[in-house]
């Protein structure tokens, strides 16, 4: 099919998400809809003979480059032994390996599998209450969760997280959790530490978990990056106080790594950030419960999974006649293509010196974009988390005072990056007017200096008049 004929057949029959349908009508649509026929690496091949550079990962899950030959052929051997099979009553080996490649890495001793991010999140809120409830505790079934988080599009997930432009239609239907003020350290006063700044806003948490700690179950959370709120960051600090104040307080903790983890934040998993409690200590949290998905797969299948502990495990573990099971599931718990695709991807961080590799790239991506956009007059603070760099389109950088959101500077951004140059685009689809990098790992310096001047010409573009 010609570029044409998708754009037209999918405009006509497919409803695709997070989208206002009508932003891709028209002879000169908001947003162009891309037909993309192939991929290779960082880069997507479009119907109309351009080539993406895909600096979003494909909303994040990408992490070795598309297509990468190990994924490839790993999955080409699994279809010729084991496509699916009801995970309830049967096992298989990639899901065994799996589960116990992941609990050797996280230091977790359970795996649930699902499907897909928001499902993770369900299943860490159903988990975190049921083990309260076995435990003869069934009064503490309300989550404490963070301004500006996100957590997915499921009634529950979508609850917890505190995203207005996701969330508020949806308001009436919802869980009731408690929001409590984000660490996000763009909004620190000028002077103030990363550090300074995120101690004191995890005093209000505390306060929170001091007052409400017996009606409770878990306090969930995006370790250092809020992503989808709009790449939001903190110091790893918060991690340790929050560790620390769960113990204190009985109160499970839920890490939502599920776009963070797998080398995003410069560590496998953001939670090995946070510092010692003591000088000399160990560094890194192990969080009550640990929500996986995106990068599991290297972004080729949908899989997820909810890491916990042997104690959680312990409160279900009965008799069939005490009715402490946890019955949860999904058609495609397990998937066999999945799992095999994920242990493919282990192997790839296994292989070679991923985060050594990514600390040169995220430093060049530093160097390159402040060099490109750090004086920009409508550019704000640049911030950036290992593999994550993200920075806001404002009016004005020193009062952070913001363009009006109906002028959808980000999105012309994202429109001239796309189609502006004659070699090809750069896919930075933005956050409102958040522009981000969050490449996969594959991305060559060449390739960073190519993106940035892309995205520098974009904001150039966006941010006149
Ligand atoms: N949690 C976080 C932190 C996410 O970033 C996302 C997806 N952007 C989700 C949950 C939901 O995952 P999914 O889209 O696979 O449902």
């Amino acid at each position: 099919m010609s570029a044409d004929e998708l754009r037209r057949r999918s405009l006509r029959r497919v409803w695709h998400p997070c989208t206002q349908m009508k932003d891709h009508a028209g002879p000169d649509p908001a947003l162009p809809l891309v037909p993309i026929v192939g991929a290779e690496g960082v880069w997507l091949e479009g119907a109309d003979g351009r080539r993406y550079l895909d600096a979003v990962s494909s909303w994040w899950t990408n992490v070795f480059g598309h297509r990468h030959p190990h994924l490839v052929a790993s999955l080409k051997d699994q279809l010729d032994t084991l496509d699916h099979v009801i995970f309830a009553g049967f096992t298989h080996e990639p899901a065994v390996q799996l589960a116990e490649r992941l609990c050797a890495l996280t230091g977790h001793d359970r795996c649930l599998f699902t499907d897909n991010g928001s499902s993770a999140v369900e299943l860490a809120l159903k988990l975190s209450f049921h083990t309260w409830k076995n435990l003869g505790q069934p009064q503490k079934r309300r989550f404490i969760a963070l301004t500006h988080s996100y957590h997915g599009e499921t009634l529950g997930a979508l609850a917890v997280g505190e995203t207005g432009l996701y969330r508020n239609t949806y308001e009436p239907l919802l869980l009731e959790p408690i929001h409590v003020p984000s660490p996000d350290c763009s909004d620190r006063a000028p002077g103030v530490s990363w550090e300074d700044h995120t101690r004191a806003r995890f005093r209000a948490l505390r306060e929170v978990l001091a007052r409400e700690a017996g009606t409770v179950c878990a306090v969930i959370l995006e370790p250092l990056v809020q992503c989808a709120g709009g790449m939001r960051m903190y110091h790893p600090v918060y991690l340790r106080l929050l560790r620390e104040a769960c113990d204190e307080f009985g109160v499970h903790l839920i890490a939502d790594e599920i776009a963070v983890g797998f080398g995003r934040s410069g560590r496998l998993f953001a939670c090995e950030w946070a510092p010692p409690a003591q000088p000399g200590g160990a560094s890194g949290i192990r969080a009550d419960f640990l929500c996986l998905s995106k990068g599991l797969t290297g972004g080729t299948l949908p899989l997820a999974v909810v890491l916990t502990g042997e104690s959680v495990y312990e409160a279900f573990y009965a008799e069939h006649r005490e009715g402490r099971a946890f019955l949860h599931s999904h058609s495609y718990s397990g998937n066999p293509l999945a799992c095999r695709a994920a242990l493919a991807t282990l192997d790839l961080f296994a292989g070679s010196d991923v985060m050594g590799a990514n600390r040169l790239l995220s430093q060049f991506l530093w160097s390159e974009t402040n060099e490109a956009l750090g004086r920009h007059p409508r550019v704000g603070e640049i911030r950036q988390q290992g593999m994550i760099l993200a920075l806001d389109l404002v009016r004005e950088p020193r009062s952070r005072r913001p363009f009006d959101p109906t002028e959808r500077r980000g999105l012309r951004a994202y429109r001239h990056a796309l189609a502006s140059h004659p070699e090809g685009g750069a896919v930075l689809r933005p956050l409102g007017d958040t522009l981000y990098f969050m490449p996969p790992y594959v991305i060559t310096p060449k390739e960073i200096r190519w993106l940035v001047a892309r995205a520098a010409e974009a904001v150039d573009a966006a941010t006149r008049g």
